[in-house]
């Protein structure tokens, strides 16, 4: 693709657009980066573009300027029908997303993994066992670094392990990943699509540009995604959690077992997992596929998976207080996620300590109703929707209170007993009293740190 001189627009300047922007300049084409926003609210990232030869617009777009704009880059953040993209939706003008220019300009091999749950634990995985088999990886996509940030350094016989939301899958155009995963696809983001047919369709682009040469990996147990599995042109490698396949990955009681041409292998066993919950067999098991058709060998997948710790605030262990263990699992901003993690740790022989509440989602929380009535000991509500939560679920066990983290992390490690679960796995978004939900982990997880050091401190005195 030719880029000098070539006349472009980019669409927001978030991160990608940053990335993209850059990117474009350093390669001589004319760059413009937009965004709705004043100039006074974009990060220092994109001010500095201004030094690097791009143009930056906030507000609206002059509509002379778009007359002469070859190429659009869209962010993932902006709808595909947005006025300038079908503007420059012409004859002699081409709109992708950032995703898109990075595969053409990317050297070597792609895994693309995508799902409505997932993405980020499979990612990370999948960059480990490759890494820890030796083999030339990098990691990047919806997970952090943009993938465009990662064509330079992109090589011929390494792999680049890609996490792509359905939103960047709705820009590709020629996008090919040698393997693909779709994990799940459960209702998600209707804010932006009229219809779960549309969500699903635009995660099944990942697959569109496969050839036979190339892999899909598809989740039996999924409505939607076992249904793409007889008619894709790439091949197909199931896995499931709940059936016994005749070709493929999936979980016999304690065993992780893949099966091809008759023959059987036990890749690893539940047992070795420090990930917790069905969910996270799930993810390991798509993993293992996408190691094995890189090249990793069985032996170095199994260390991989014994070591492979929990993402942050994705069910991640925290610590453990006089036999109590605390979980952060902050991600959690949805009934559903929470559920997940519920179950997940309901599997354990202790009983649970739950921390619920932020900014709720107006969803109800009554499908917590019959884990929390069989596993939690104690529930313990924070912030906006405290009060919501407890309406709904306070019949359902023992309930308190808290004003902020610290109190919640205190009353839970009070109401624990030897054995049991602190799980932070708040259903809510954290916008109420935090910046982020990764701001709310921390807060958590400093909170239990705190907690341990003075309960060291008691029982030295
Ligand atoms: P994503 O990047 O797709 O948001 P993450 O790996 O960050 O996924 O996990 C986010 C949350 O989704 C986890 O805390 C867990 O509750 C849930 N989750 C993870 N993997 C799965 C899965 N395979 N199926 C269903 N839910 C999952």
């Amino acid at each position: 693709m030719e880029l000098r001189e070539k006349k472009t627009l980019v669409l927001g300047a978030g991160k990608s657009g940053v990335a993209s922007a850059r990117f474009l300049a350093a390669r001589g084409a004319i760059v413009a980066l937009h965004d709705k926003k004043p100039q006074a609210e974009w990060s220092d990232e994109a001010l500095q573009l201004k030094h690097e030869k791009v143009g930056l617009i906030d507000g609206n777009l002059p509509s002379w300027l778009l007359d002469q704009i070859e190429l659009v880059v869209i962010s993932p953040g902006i709808p595909t029908n947005s006025i300038p993209a079908k503007y420059v939706d012409r004859k002699d003008g081409e709109v992708i997303g950032e995703v898109e220019l990075a595969y053409r300009f990317m050297k070597g091999r792609i895994v693309g993994i995508t799902g409505s749950n997932g993405k980020t634990t499979t990612t990370s995985l999948v960059g480990r066992i490759l890494k820890d088999a030796g083999i030339d990886t990098q990691i990047g996509g919806n997970i952090g670094t943009p993938l465009i940030e990662l064509a330079e350094s992109s090589t011929g016989d390494g792999w680049t392990v890609a996490e792509l939301s359905s939103f960047q899958l709705e820009t590709i155009k020629e996008f090919r990943p040698n393997v693909g995963i779709c994990l799940n696809v459960t209702p998600n983001h209707l804010d932006r699509y009229d219809f779960f047919s549309d969500y699903a369709a635009a995660k099944r682009r990942l697959f569109m540009n496969q050839t036979a040469e190339d892999l899909a990996i598809l989740n039996a147990d999924d409505e939607v995604t076992a249904d793409w599995a007889t008619n894709l042109k790439a091949n197909v490698v199931l896995f499931s959690t709940a059936k016994i396949l005749d070709e493929g990955l999936f979980l016999r009681g304690r065993d992780l077992v893949c099966r091809a041409n008759g023959k059987e292998k036990v890749l690893t066993t539940r047992d070795e997992m420090t990930l917790r919950g069905v969910h996270n067999v799930q993810n390991i098991l798509a993993g293992l596929a996408a190691g094995l058709a890189c090249g990793a060998s069985p032996e170095s997948m199994r260390e991989t998976i014994h070591n492979f710790k929990a993402v942050e605030h994705r069910l991640e262990f925290v610590s453990e207080i006089d036999g109590v263990k605390f979980y952060n699992d902050s991600k959690a901003t949805s009934v559903d996620a929470t559920l997940k993690a519920l179950e997940a740790l309901g599997e354990e022989p202790g009983k649970i300590i739950l921390i619920l509440g932020g900014l709720g989602k107006n969803a109800p929380y009554e499908p917590l109703a019959n884990l929390i009535k069989d596993k939690v000991r104690h529930l313990i509500t924070i912030g906006a929707d405290a009060e919501n939560i407890e309406y709904q679920l306070k019949e359902y066990a023992e309930t308190s209170r808290a004003v902020d983290l610290g109190d919640a992390v205190r009353i839970s490690l009070n109401a624990a007993r030897d054995g049991d679960f602190v799980l932070l796995a708040p259903a809510c978004a954290s916008f109420d009293m935090f910046k982020s939900f990764e701001e709310r982990g921390r807060v958590f997880k400093s909170e239990v740190e705190n907690l341990k050091n003075s309960a060291k401190l008691k029982t030295a005195q």
